[in-house]
C-alpha cells in the first residue's frame, strides 16, 4: 500500500528508466554519439558498440536492484511476453559473475513454438528471434531488466505486433518529409504521436471470483441489469471513492517511475468505470507504455481486493471500454495537424487534413478490422460506444472550409467568427483553430490539432490500428508528392490547392458531423456506400482484399504471407474465446443456475403443499403462478441448452476459420443471447439466497 507521504513526482519520475538521460551521463561520448544516431536515424549499431551499452545498462540496472534481463516482446497473443534470463554467469572456481554482453542485448532466442503464427513458422523453423528496439528505452520491472524488442521468425518474417508498427512509422516518416520539402522544408525527424486513454473497470475480487464467467472470459455472460444503471450520470466525474484512490495514487507512482507520462484519471460514466489518460508520445513509446499501463492496473488492483476488466463489454446494457487513439504527426516537435499562424502553413495543414480523410476513407475497411474482435463486438454500435460505421468529425469551422473548397467558394468563406476570409492561394487565411468537439458519437473525431479514433477496444494492443493508420496516410502522402513532383513556388500552391479540392470532393462522403448513434445514420451512411461490418466475422475478409495487400506490401510493411498469418491468427482467437464462452455457459447453467432454479421452485412447491395442508381455502394461486414461470423457464433454458450444446460442437468441428467464425457469429452467438436472457429472466424471480452468483447490482455497486 502507499504511504500517506505525497509523492515529488520529479523525485521518481522514470527513475526506472535507462533514458537518454542516463545513457548521456553513463555512456562514453562516443558510445552515446553512436547509439543516439541508431535511435534517431536507425542507423545500424556494430557490436563493440553494444558492447558498451550492454554493459552501462547491465551496471545501472544492478544499482537498481535488478538481478535479470528479460527480451520484452508482443507476440500476437495481445499481450506482452518475457522470458527471465539471469545476469549470473558461474566461474570455474565456483564463484559467479554478473555479466550482460552486447549479443544477448540485441538478439534472443526465445523457444517461439507455443506463440500464435497462423502457419507462418510451419513452413520454416520453430524458433523465433527477438531483436533490440533501441527507439523504446529499456526499464526495470520487478527486478527485471526489461528490454523491449521486436519478435520475428529466422526469415525475417513479423510474429508480433511491433514490428509492422515500425515498418509503418518509417514509411510515414519518409512520405511525409516528401511532402514538407515540396513546402521547402529540410528532412526532419517526423512521428505519428498517440495518446491512449484507457478505460477499465475495477470490481472487487470477491464478487469477482464467485463468477466463472468473469473469472475465465472477463465479462458476465448472464445478469439482469442492476436497478439503478448509470442513468442519473452521478458517477461520471464524481468523486472517488477512498480504494480506488489509493488505487490510482499507487498506479500513478509506479507509471511514472516507469517514465510513463499518466496525466488525467477520472471516473466514466459506468458505474465502477473509470478512465487512464497519459500525455502523448511518439506512437511506439506509447504503445509499450499502454501495454505497461494495463499490466500495472491489473496486478496493483489486487492490492486493494479489486480487480481490474480491461474487456470491451464486461456488463451488458451498461457502457463498455474503449481505448481511444488519439493520432497526429509531428515534424521535430511541430504538430502537422495543427492549423497554421500563416496562409501557406494552412495549406500545409490542409493538404495533410485532405491526406488523412482520403486515408481513412479508402481504407475504412482495414480501419475497422483492425479494431474487430470478439470483445469489441459487444461494444461497437451498443450503448455509448461508436457504430460500426467508420466516419469523420470535422465541427463546425472545418466543415464550413471544406464545404467552401468542394463548391469551390473559398473566396466567400465567411468563419464562424463573422470574420470574411479570402481562401485564395496566395492568401491562405489565419484560421481559428476549432477545440469545442462535443460530438462523442463520432469514431474519427477531429479535435482541434489530432484525430481521435475512439473504435479500439479497451483491451487492445494499439499497433495494428496506428500501423494502418500510418501505412494509409503514408499512401495518401505519396500520391500527393508524386503528383506534384518538379512544381515550385506558385505553380505549386495553385496545384496542392487543386489537389486537395479533389480530394475533399472524393472523400467528402466519410465525413458526417451529426448523431453517430442514430438509426439514420446507419440508413444515410449505406447510401453513401460505407462499410458497416458488424461482427469480427463480417470484418476480417478485408484484410485480405488485394487493395489491402498492396497497400502492406507496396509500403514493405507486411508481406502477403504476413498478412494471410494475422488473418489467420485473429479468426483463430475470435473462434476460441467464441468457444470458451460457450463452453463456460453451458457449465454456469447446468452446474450453477438450473440448480438453484429447481431448489427455489422446490420450495415454493412445498410451500403450496404445507399452506394447502393447513388451510385448504387459501389461495395459493400466486405460488402456482410462479411455481409456474419457474418451470416454464427451466423448460426453455434447457431446451436452449441443447441447442447451444448441438451448434456449439457441430461449429467448434469447422476447420476453416473463417467459416467457423461465420457459424460462430450467426449460429453460436444469438444462441447463447437466447439463453442468456432466460436466465436473466429467471434471476429477478428466484429468491435471493438461492441464486448462486452475484448480481449485477452486487457487482457494480461494492462498498
Ligand atoms: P478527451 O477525454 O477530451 O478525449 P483527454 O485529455 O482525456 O481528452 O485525452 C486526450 C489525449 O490526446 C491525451 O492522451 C493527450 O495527450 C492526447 N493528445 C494531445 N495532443 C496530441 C497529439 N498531438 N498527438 C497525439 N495525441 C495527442
Ligand atoms: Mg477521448
Amino acid at each position: 500500500m502507499t504511504t500517506d507521504a505525497p509523492t515529488d513526482v520529479s523525485d521518481i519520475y522514470g527513475t526506472m528508466v535507462f533514458n537518454e538521460h542516463v545513457m548521456a551521463e553513463r555512456l562514453p561520448s562516443v558510445t552515446y554519439k553512436a547509439l543516439m544516431r541508431t535511435i534517431q536515424n536507425g542507423e545500424p549499431l556494430d557490436i563493440e558498440v553494444a558492447n558498451v551499452v550492454a554493459h552501462s545498462m547491465k551496471e545501472w540496472a544492478m544499482e537498481q536492484g535488478a538481478t535479470h534481463y528479460t527480451h520484452w516482446f508482443q507476440p500476437l497473443t495481445g499481450i506482452t511476453s518475457e522470458k527471465h534470463d539471469g545476469f549470473i554467469d558461474p566461474t570455474a572456481d565456483g564463484r559467479a559473475l554478473m555479466r550482460f554482453s552486447g549479443k544477448e542485448l540485441i538478439q534472443g532466442e526465445p523457444d517461439a513454438s507455443s506463440f500464435p503464427n497462423g502457419g507462418l513458422r510451419a513452413t520454416f523453423e520453430a524458433r523465433g528471434y527477438t531483436a533490440w528496439d533501441p527507439t523504446s528505452y529499456a526499464f526495470i520491472k520487478d527486478q527485471v531488466l526489461c528490454i523491449p524488442t521486436a519478435f520475428c521468425s529466422y526469415t525475417g518474417e513479423a510474429l508480433d505486433e511491433k514490428t509492422p508498427l515500425l515498418r509503418s512509422l518509417a514509411a510515414i516518416e519518409e512520405q511525409a518529409n516528401r511532402v514538407l520539402s515540396l513546402f521547402g522544408e529540410p528532412k526532419q525527424r517526423i512521428v505519428s504521436t498517440v495518446g491512449c486513454e484507457q478505460e477499465y473497470f475495477l470490481i472487487s475480487e470477491e464478487t469477482y471470483t464467485q463468477r466463472l464467467d468473469l473469472m475465465l472470459t472477463n465479462r458476465t455472460l448472464f445478469g439482469y441489469a442492476p436497478c439503478k444503471g448509470q442513468e442519473l450520470d452521478d458517477h461520471y466525474f464524481g468523486a472517488i471513492r477512498p480504494t480506488v484512490s489509493a488505487f490510482m495514487k499507487e498506479l500513478d507512482d509506479e507509471l511514472w517511475k516507469l517514465g510513463i507520462p499518466a496525466k488525467t484519471k477520472h471516473n466514466e460514466v459506468a458505474p465502477a468505470q473509470h478512465e487512464l489518460a497519459p500525455i502523448f508520445e511518439n506512437a511506439n513509446r506509447a504503445i509499450d507504455h499502454n501495454l505497461l499501463t494495463m499490466e500495472k492496473m491489473r496486478l496493483l488492483a489486487s492490492r486493494y481486493g479489486l480487480v481490474c476488466l480491461q474487456h470491451e463489454k464486461p456488463f451488458a446494457g451498461i457502457n463498455g471500454s474503449g481505448k481511444h487513439d488519439n493520432w497526429s504527426l509531428s515534424a521535430n516537435g511541430k504538430n502537422l495537424l495543427e492549423p497554421g499562424e500563416n496562409p501557406m502553413e494552412n495549406l500545409r495543414f490542409l493538404v495533410f487534413l485532405a491526406c488523412v480523410i482520403e486515408a481513412v476513407d479508402e481504407y475504412q475497411d482495414l480501419l475497422r478490422m483492425s479494431v474487430a474482435s470478439a470483445g469489441n463486438d459487444h461494444r461497437l454500435g451498443a450503448d455509448e460506444a461508436p457504430p460500426a460505421i467508420v466516419s469523420i468529425f470535422l465541427g463546425d469551422e472545418l466543415s464550413a472550409i471544406v464545404d467552401a473548397l468542394v463548391n469551390d467558394h473559398e473566396s466567400e468563406y465567411i468563419s464562424a467568427h463573422k470574420v470574411a476570409m479570402d481562401l485564395g492561394v496566395s492568401v491562405l487565411p489565419n484560421f481559428l483553430k476549432d477545440n469545442t468537439d462535443r460530438n462523442r458519437t463520432s469514431p474519427f473525431a477531429f479535435t482541434g490539432n489530432k484525430f481521435e479514433f475512439r473504435m479500439p477496444g479497451s483491451s487492445q494492443n494499439l499497433s495494428e490500428t496506428n500501423m494502418i493508420l500510418n501505412t494509409a496516410v503514408a499512401k495518401s502522402l505519396k500520391d500527393f508528392a508524386d503528383s506534384m513532383d518538379g512544381r515550385s513556388g506558385e505553380e505549386f500552391e495553385q496545384a496542392a490547392l487543386e489537389h486537395v479540392k479533389e480530394l475533399l470532393k472524393d472523400h467528402q462522403r466519410i465525413i458526417f458531423d451529426g448523431n453517430g448513434y442514430s438509426k439514420e445514420w446507419e440508413e444515410e451512411a449505406a447510401r453513401r456506400g460505407l462499410s458497416n461490418y458488424r461482427t469480427t466475422a463480417e470484418a476480417m475478409p478485408s484484410l485480405l482484399q488485394p487493395k489491402s495487400v498492396a497497400l502492406l506490401e507496396e509500403f514493405e510493411i507486411l508481406s502477403e504471407n504476413e498478412v494471410r498469418s494475422r488473418y489467420e491468427v485473429k479468426l483463430e482467437k475470435y473462434n476460441k474465446l467464441i468457444n470458451i464462452e460457450a463452453r463456460t455457459m453451458k457449465r454456469m447453467v447446468r452446474q450453477q443456475y438450473l440448480p438453484a432454479i429447481s431448489s427455489f421452485a422446490d420450495e415454493v412447491a412445498q410451500n403450496i403443499f404445507h399452506i394447502e395442508g393447513v388451510d385448504n381455502q387459501a389461495d395459493m394461486g400466486p405460488h402456482r403462478e410462479l411455481l409456474g414461470k419457474l418451470t416454464a423457464g427451466m423448460r426453455r433454458i434447457h431446451d436452449l441448452l441443447t441447442q447451444l450444446d448441438e451448434a456449439h460442437h457441430r461449429v467448434r468441428a469447422i476447420a476453416d476459420q473463417q467459416e467457423c467464425a461465420d457459424r460462430n457469429a450467426t449460429e453460436v452467438i444469438p444462441l447463447m443471447d437466447a439463453l442468456r436472457a432466460e436466465v436473466d429472466a429467471l434471476e429477478i424471480v428466484v429468491a435471493r439466497k438461492y441464486w448462486p452468483v452475484p448480481s449485477y447490482n452486487d457487482l457494480l455497486f461494492y462498498a
